[in-house]
């Protein structure tokens, strides 16, 4: 397995839309394998494939810890809950939150990595997760959601921060991945 590199805020990538994946390959497990590796590495729940520089319908979730799965054109097939508002962060705009209000429960269809179709009711975190992830694949993002002033603050310490990533890529340092064990809720 490998480290992927992080695309973040400002890579055109983040913007466009996924393509759906029509078959599953060794190269797309592979693909899973090593944005799953990539995933607990930044101490993230969630990883969607234009994080990482690609164009597949695909995304990793693990809000548990030690329960990695895969979404393959996953699609929200239900989310008429009522909204639920928390604070939001992604592996892709590191050290940004933002609260984001959100459908509480969702269910959502997608393939496993083994190309079978399933069926997935959530709410919660995993709910959040997934739709966060479900947004990357469409080209969005949370502070997409966020108030005119709220975003105008969060762009503004962005711009403070950005200058970290040169090229709009994030390398996980050896330190990073060595404290791996430490989780925060990043997607
Ligand atoms: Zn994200």
């Amino acid at each position: 397995m490998a480290l992927l590199k992080i695309q973040v805020l400002g890579s055109p990538i983040l913007r466009q839309q996924t393509v759906p994946v029509e078959t599953i390959t060794d190269e797309l497990r592979t693909l899973i394998d090593d944005m799953i590796e990539t995933m607990y590495a930044a101490r993230g729940i969630g990883l969607a494939a234009p994080q990482v520089g690609r164009s597949e319908r695909v995304a990793v979730i693990d809000v548990e810890g030690d329960s990695p799965f895969a979404i393959i054109n996953p699609q929200i097939v239900r989310n008429d809950s009522d909204l639920a508002k928390a604070e939001e962060g992604c592996l892709s705009i590191p050290d940004v939150y933002g609260d984001v209000a959100r459908p509480e429960k969702v269910t959502v269809r997608a393939m496993d990595r083994d190309g079978r179709e399933f069926e997935l009711e959530a709410e919660g975190l995993l709910a959040r997760c997934l739709q966060h992830e479900i947004d990357h694949l469409d080209g969005r993002l949370f502070i997409d959601y966020l108030s005119t002033l709220r975003r105008k603050a969060v762009m503004a310490k962005w711009a403070t921060i950005k200058g970290k990533y040169p090229g709009y890529i994030r390398t996980l340092t050896a330190e990073e991945v060595a404290e791996h064990h430490h989780r925060d809720e990043e997607l």
